[in-house]
């Protein structure tokens, strides 16, 4: 296995409605993006099931230049609707997060989970909330 230095929650950027999971962004990355396989490793739909991505033993397509030790977590969400950047994920998707964060420090105990936003050099706001101060119980959710 390789070595997992960082754990990184992102969202699919889709509006509240968009009820997707890994075979819509599987087909996104593959198709339109040409990469061989869907960018995460996991992804956490609308009413909170987790679905697979890549196998956890391959690097992913989500953080540049830090796919090689992470792991990356995709939220279905990530604006509202009006097409805002928006944390507005459903209760049954935090508390998805909050297991499988659980169980993949559990495996991982060295890594860091931090957001993508997180990175330095990132312009984006994914996965739109602050993860640290969630996971420290100070969070918006
Ligand atoms: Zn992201």
């Amino acid at each position: 296995m390789r070595t997992i230095k960082n754990i990184v929650v992102h969202c699919s950027a889709t509006r509240p409605e968009a009820d997707i999971g890994a075979a819509e962004i599987r087909r996104w990355h593959v198709e339109d993006n040409g990469w061989r396989d869907v960018g995460y490793h996991y992804i956490i739909r609308r009413d909170g099931r987790v679905e697979a991505g890549r196998p956890v033993e391959q690097p992913g397509a989500h953080v540049a230049g830090h796919n090689a030790d992470s792991l990356g977590l995709c939220l279905v969400g990530g604006l509202d609707a009006n097409g805002r950047s928006a944390a507005e994920y459903a209760p049954a998707q935090w508390a998805a997060l909050r297991r499988l964060l659980g169980r993949l420090k559990e495996r991982f105990p060295e890594a860091d989970i931090l957001g993508h936003r997180d990175f330095p050099g990132v312009a984006k706001d994914c996965p739109c909330f602050d993860v640290r101060r969630w996971l420290a119980g100070e969070g918006n959710a």
